[in-house]
């Protein structure tokens, strides 16, 4: 069959994560590459693909909603329309049976397959779920990169962790580890292209093994950084029971890897911990956040936490509270529990009242939020380097980007340093954000 999309236009919309991000800018790379070109929005498009994330109830929600407003455009004109990702691999056909102007599905291991889909689907809808055990690679030459100063790499999908609230090991299957060569040469190929910055992902990312060689995360970042040109490297999810001091080591020999850490806490009471299968305990966190200040001095941490688990008491909400106080992480991603199918979690009675994992969630966003203004102020007046992503949400004429500890700054420019690292002389701070000048 041939599989050639030439003169057909695609758009593809994202809800998630970076891994997200990165898997659409692969369903670009593979739509680009069969000679489909890009359309500016779902309304002059021929295929539009809806890349979704499944994690949270929420991020479900909105997909739904999403499709719906695209039924209506499909009530006008035709169009093919697919769902990507997590949720695809979850639902897989009930998708179809539940919204039957979705023409097709496609789970995350099967992109390099989209062209014969959408030339199926343009016959009748077609569902495409398979898991492979084995890497399968897509490649920097089936990558259409959103920007070009930052580079997604992806180093292993996946998870065996099983943790009780958690649909992942689900929707992107078990572990698997991406050979270390490919990994290289695309941070090779992406620095010689001009990317200031790489950021490594997976869902556990200092879980890597190299499949060839056994190699695992430190030596990882060791090699990475090796590759002359770009001056970040980022990495991103971190499992705490996996990080090794080898990895904090390799950090701390390492200037170009980013000061900024992202560490999942989601409970600080060792009974909940237990409870969500974390494999670790709160001063098991505790001790780690600890070394890893003492070792990479002025990292900022940033954690994600769930509030509402069932069975938590206000005795283990307060104990999240106070390791929060204790570790004073520098932003933090918070959510109300509610469970997902498939998960161990979802078979327990979700016996924490809606108004309770509120109140819970607000306590603890207000209390962050101190946290945050505190640290944030404690920038004013001092130079950091900013990666500028360009103009700020803010408007004004302002640019926005952001610090080697992940932090938003705004900031006047005379002229777009979109792209480029700039010096910014922090002039204020909220909880959200920097703001200063070109220093
Ligand atoms: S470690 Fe736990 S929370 Fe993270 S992806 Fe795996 S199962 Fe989900």
């Amino acid at each position: 069959m041939n599989d050639s999309l030439s003169g057909l236009k695609f758009f593809v919309r994202t809800f998630g994560c970076q891994m997200n991000e990165n898997d659409s800018e692969h369903i670009a790379g593979v739509l680009a590459g069969a000679g489909a070109g890009r359309a500016d929005g779902p309304e002059d498009a021929d295929i539009v693909v809806v890349n979704t994330c499944a994690v949270r109830e929420k991020s479900e929600e909105k997909l739904y909603s999403y499709l719906g407003r695209l039924s209506g455009l499909k009530r006008k004109r035709h169009f093919l329309l697919g769902v990507a990702g997590c949720v695809a691999q979850v639902r897989k056909a009930e998708l179809l049976k539940k919204r039957p102007f979705v023409d097709f599905v496609v789970g995350p291991d099967n992109y390099l397959d989209l062209p014969a889909m959408v030339r199926n689907a343009a016959e009748a809808p077609a569902v495409l779920t398979d898991w492979g055990r084995d890497w399968r690679e897509v490649g920097p030459e089936a990558t259409v990169r959103e920007n070009g100063w930052s580079a997604f790499v992806p180093v292993m999908e996946g998870c065996d962790n099983f943790c009780a609230y958690c649909i992942v090991p689900f929707s992107r299957g078990r572990e698997k580890f991406r050979p270390l060569p490919n990994i290289l040469e695309e941070v090779r190929r992406a620095a010689g292209e001009g990317a200031l910055e790489i950021q490594l992902l997976g869902q556990n990312v200092n879980s890597y093994k190299d499949p060839e060689s056994g190699l695992g995360f430190a030596g990882l970042l060791d090699l990475v950084c090796a590759v002359p040109g770009a001056a970040w490297v980022r990495f991103i999810t971190s499992h705490p029971k996996n990080f090794g001091d080898g990895i904090i080591e390799a950090m701390a020999r390492n200037p170009k890897v980013c000061r900024s850490l992202h560490l999942p806490l989601q409970s600080g009471s060792s009974r909940v911990l237990e409870r969500m299968n974390r494999g670790y305990n709160r001063e098991d966190y505790l001790a780690l956040a600890g070394r890893i200040k003492a070792g990479l001095p002025g990292i900022l941490l940033s954690t994600d936490v769930i509030v509402g688990f069932p069975g938590e008491t206000e005795e283990d909400f307060e104990a999240t509270c106070g390791l929060l106080r204790e570790v004073r992480f520098a932003n933090i991603f918070s959510f109300r529990y509610s469970p997902r199918p498939l998960t161990e979690a979802a078979r327990i009675p979700d016996d924490v009242p809606l108004e309770v994992k509120r109140r819970r969630l607000i306590a603890l966003q207000q209390l962050q939020r101190t946290i945050q203004i505190e640290l944030n102020e404690s920038f004013v007046g001092r130079d950091v380097r900013v990666l500028c992503t360009g103009p700020s949400v803010k408007g004004g004429g302002r640019y926005a980007g952001r610090t080697e500890g992940n932090q938003v700054a705004n900031f006047d420019a005379a002229s777009d340093p979109t792209g480029q690292f700039v010096t910014v002389r922090v002039k204020g701070a909220g909880p959200y954000s920097l703001h200063g000048e070109i220093a």
